[in-house]
C-alpha cells in the first residue's frame, strides 16, 4: 500500500514557494500538499496555475498568526511535515513597516511550531506514536550573519549579526526554531539561502526592476555605487536543496545553501543590459539608462556563502551559474512583461 505524507506549506503563492510546489509535487507523486498563505502583495496565485487542478494540491488562503487556523488545519489533515516559507521578505519594507515583519517572521514562525509540537509531542523528547519522522522545516536566510567585508564566507558556524528588521525578524524566528529541538527534541531543520532570482518574483525586487524598466525606457535604479555584492542562486537550485535537506537532513543541524556566485549590483545590471542589447536591441544600449540612486540605510556590503556542509554531507550541488540561470530568468521576465 501507498501510504500518503502530508506536508503543511506556507507561503507557497510567493516567489520560492511557487517555484517549490510544482517542483515537489512533480518529483514526489505520494505527497499530498496543503499551501496556507494569506496572499499579501507578495504572493500571487497565477504561480501555480500548472497544479492548481493537481488532486495532491489544495490552497488554503489563511494567516499564520492566526492560531486557530493553524490548530483546524493540523486536526484535519494531520500533517507529517511542514515547510515554512511564509514570510515578509523585502528589506526595503521591513525599514518602512518593521511591524509587519515582527507579527508575520517571529509570531506566525511560533505560532507553526508550537501548534506542530502539540500534535507531534506528548511531552518534551517525546514523540507521539507513528509521528517520530515528522519534521518542521524553517526556510531561512543568509542575511542573519550580518555583512561581510571584502573576504570570508558565512559558514554555519558564524555568529548572528542582524542588521536590518527583516534579519532581524529572520533571525529570531531561527532561534525560535532551535530552541525547539533543544528544549523538546522537535525534529527541525533549519537552510539559511542566499540571493535568490528566476521566474515568479515579485516585481519589486532587484533583477524583475533592472528587467522591468530597461524594456519600458525608464531610468535602471542602482542603490549607491552599484558595489555591493550578493552571492546569487537560481530559485531551482534551491529548491533542489530544500528537497535534500527536509528528506535527508540530520534532525536539528542547519545548513546554508549558496551557490558561489558573488556577483556586485553593477555587473548584475550590466550583464542583464547586454544580454537585452543582444535579443531585443534598442536604438542605444540599454546600459544608458543606469541611474544611481540614494543608497538603502543599512545596506549590508557583501553576502557569501560556504555551501560545503550541504554539498559534501548531502550531496546537493547548483546546477545552474548565474551566467546560466540569468538567460533563463531573462526569457521568462520578457514572456510576462511583454503578454
Ligand atoms: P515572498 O515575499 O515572495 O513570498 C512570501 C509569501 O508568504 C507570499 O505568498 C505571502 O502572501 C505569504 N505570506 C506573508 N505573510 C503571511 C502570513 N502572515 N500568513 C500566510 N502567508 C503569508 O518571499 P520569498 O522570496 O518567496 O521567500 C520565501 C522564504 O524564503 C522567506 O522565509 C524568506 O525569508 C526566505 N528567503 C528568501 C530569499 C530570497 O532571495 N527571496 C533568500 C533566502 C531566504
Amino acid at each position: 500500500m501507498v501510504t500518503f505524507q502530508k506536508i503543511l506549506i506556507t507561503g507557497g503563492a510567493g516567489f520560492i514557494g511557487s517555484n517549490f510546489i510544482p517542483f515537489f509535487l512533480q518529483k514526489n507523486s505520494t505527497t499530498q500538499l496543503v499551501n496556507l498563505d494569506n496572499l499579501t502583495y507578495a504572493g500571487d496565485l497565477s504561480n501555480l496555475k500548472e497544479i492548481e487542478n493537481n488532486s495532491n494540491y489544495t490552497f488554503v488562503k489563511g494567516d499564520i498568526c492566526d492560531r486557530k487556523l493553524i490548530e483546524k488545519l493540523f486536526d484535519k489533515y494531520q500533517f507529517d511535515g511542514v515547510i515554512h516559507f511564509a514570510a515578509e521578505s523585502h528589506v526595503d519594507n521591513s525599514i518602512s513597516n518593521p511591524g509587519a515583519f515582527i507579527n508575520t517572521n517571529i509570531t506566525g514562525t511560533f505560532n507553526l511550531i508550537d501548534v506542530a509540537k502539540s500534535h507531534w509531542m506528548s511531552a518534551p523528547f517525546q514523540l507521539i506514536e507513528g509521528k517520530e519522522n515528522n519534521r518542521f522545516h524553517h526556510i531561512s536566510t543568509d542575511e542573519v550573519y550580518g555583512t561581510l567585508g571584502e573576504t570570508g564566507l558565512f559558514t554555519e558556524q558564524t555568529p548572528y549579526a542582524p542588521n536590518s528588521p527583516y534579519s532581524a525578524s529572520k533571525a529570531s524566528s531561527d532561534f525560535i526554531v532551535r530552541s525547539y529541538y533543544h528544549t523538546y527534541g522537535m525534529n527541525v531543520v533549519t537552510t539559511n539561502c542566499s540571493n535568490n532570482y528566476g521566474p515568479k518574483q515579485h516585481d519589486e525586487k532587484l533583477i524583475p526592476t533592472i528587467i522591468r524598466k530597461a524594456i519600458s525606457g525608464e531610468s535602471i535604479p542602482v542603490y549607491g555605487d552599484g558595489q555591493n555584492i550578493r552571492d546569487w542562486l537560481y530559485v531551482l537550485d534551491h529548491c533542489k536543496g530544500i528537497d535534500f535537506v527536509y528528506n535527508k537532513g540530520k534532525k536539528g543541524f542547519t545548513y546554508n545553501i549558496g551557490g558561489k556566485n558573488e556577483r556586485n549590483n553593477l555587473y548584475i545590471v550590466n550583464t542583464i543590459c547586454s544580454i537585452l542589447d543582444d535579443i531585443i536591441p534598442n536604438k542605444s544600449s540599454y546600459k544608458n539608462q543606469i541611474t544611481f540612486v540614494k543608497d538603502r540605510p543599512g545596506h549590508d556590503f557583501r553576502y557569501a556563502i560556504d555551501a560545503s556542509k550541504i554539498e559534501n554531507e548531502l550531496s546537493w550541488k547548483a546546477d545552474e551559474n548565474f551566467e546560466s540561470g540569468i538567460r533563463k530568468t531573462i526569457d521568462w521576465y520578457l514572456d510576462k512583461y511583454n503578454n
